[in-house]
């Protein structure tokens, strides 16, 4: 099957209340890196608001772990796994 059919294939259990990536925003502004995670995100869950500020919804993210590593040094983000039992759910084969 294509890839957007292996993906509907995946389900994700929302932990309300408890996001498991936080940003933490930086007095002088958001760094560029944090910008970039708009476009490089695959499953989409950073945008930009009204304020110009960057913003996650973690909702649906895949851990695959790229926004972590992106700004790894610029300190603003919070990135955890989500407890047991939430977040994405894969499924193999
Ligand atoms: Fe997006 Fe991957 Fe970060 Fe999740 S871990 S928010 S899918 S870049």
């Amino acid at each position: 099957p294509r890839m957007e059919e292996r993906l509907y294939q995946n389900r994700y259990q929302v932990d309300e209340g408890r996001p498991h990536v936080k940003i933490n925003h930086q007095a002088g502004g958001d760094s560029e890196e944090l910008k970039a995670l708009t476009k490089i995100c695959p499953a989409g869950c950073y945008s930009i608001n009204e304020d110009g500020q960057v913003e996650v919804a973690a909702d649906g993210c895949m851990e695959c772990g790229t926004c972590r590593i992106v700004c790894q040094a610029t300190g603003e983000l919070e990135w955890s796994y989500p407890r047991g039992g939430y977040g994405i759910l894969f499924k193999f084969g």
